[in-house]
């Protein structure tokens, strides 16, 4: 079986979820090995299938940029010559994906919900041109850099061997050019990440402003809440949570829009999403054209019921 590198994300020493579910895509076409930057080692790696774990551990990857951490990677790349590296399709994750391919004269695919083999190549599939198009594609050049979208699979618990091996990379005065000179946490809402979320509510200019029962909704269903560009121009959401074209992309397994009308710009951001619900007081409002299953009605009225009855099922 051929080694497939995994850029683990690990935020206070813990394996997020797309982390896991990139163990999980990498044994699809080989055997997963874990490269994780810090002092400890998360043990969901080996519960996930890591068979190795590569573990870079030096102060430089907290104290600058992305740099160093694309260096080390790139060195184990060299090392290895891996099948193909996966990373998570975070701001992070790709552009170390970035610099590792152009390192490694080989080819970037961002993006991907799948990655297979087929005919004995690495194959992706990508989601285009606001999930209009479904794209087949493999790199064609050295060793495939491959970042994965959150919630492309569910992470499968598959014990894998989990061997540490402590590496190091002399990482160059080059690589330390931009240095982190503060770092503040998120105010915690305890609601999960937008983009890693399996379940998302958002909330348009239909809301009138007032959020508290798309969040409340939302915290039902342990959720994430989203909002479209008009709430968020408006100022009744941050722009953080902005889904769409020019906010973030999202790919969960339930996405529900409210009082939102479905324009391409918002689409684009959420298309992808396994099942899509609506709850819009017009019924020829336009995202009533690609929902599973949609709502005519308030949603000051629909949203309280349905929250009430997720109370009641729990
Ligand atoms: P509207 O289009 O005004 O729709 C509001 C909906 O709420 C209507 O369908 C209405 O029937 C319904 N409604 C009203 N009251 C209620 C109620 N009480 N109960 C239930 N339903 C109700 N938009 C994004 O979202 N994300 C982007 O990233 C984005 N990027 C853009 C980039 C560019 C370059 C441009 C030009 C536009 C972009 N837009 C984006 C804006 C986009 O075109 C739309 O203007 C925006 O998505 C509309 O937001 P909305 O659906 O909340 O508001």
């Amino acid at each position: 079986m051929t080694e497939v590198l995994v850029l683990i994300d690990a935020p206070e020493g813990k394996a997020t979820k797309p982390s896991l579910e990139l163990l999980t895509i990498a044994r699809r076409i080989g055997e997963p090995s874990a490269v994780v930057f810090g002092g400890s080692v998360p043990s969901t790696l080996a519960e996930y299938g890591a068979e190795k774990i590569y573990q870079f551990d030096d102060a430089v990857y907290d104290e600058f940029l992305v740099a160093p951490k694309a260096e080390a990677l790139s060195q184990l790349v060299a090392e290895k010559s891996p099948a193909a590296v996966l990373v998570p399709s975070s701001a992070e994750g790709k552009e170390i994906a970035a610099r590792v391919a152009l390192r490694a004269d080989s080819g970037l695919i961002t993006d991907a919900v799948d990655v297979q083999v087929a005919d004995g190549a690495i194959v992706t599939t990508q989601s285009v041109f606001a999930g209009n198009f479904t794209v087949d594609a493999k790199v064609t050049q050295g060793v495939p850099v491959i970042a994965v979208k959150p919630n492309s699979t569910a992470p499968e618990a598959v014990t894998g061997a989990g061997t540490v091996e402590a590496v190091t990379c002399e990482v160059s005065d080059a690589a330390k050019g931009a240095k982190i000179t503060s770092s503040k946490p998120k105010e915690a809402s305890g609601r999960p990440e937008l983009t890693e979320a399996a379940i998302v509510v958002s909330g348009g200019r239909g809301t009138g402003g007032d959020f508290s029962e798309v969040e409340a909704f939302a915290d039902s269903l342990g959720a994430a809440v989203g909002a479209s560009r008009a709430a968020v121009d408006s100022g009744w959401y941050p722009h953080s949570f902005q889904v769409g074209q020019t906010g973030k992309v999202v790919s969960p397994q339930l996405y529900v829009a409210n009082g939102i009308s479905g324009a391409i710009q918002h689409r684009a951001g959420m298309q992808t999403s396994k099942t899509i619900v609506a709850v819009n007081k017009d019924e020829e409002a336009p995202i009533f054209e690609l929902v599973d299953f949609g709502v005519v009605g308030d949603l000051k009225t629909v949203l309280p019921q349905a929250t009430d009855e997720v109370a009641k099922r729990k």
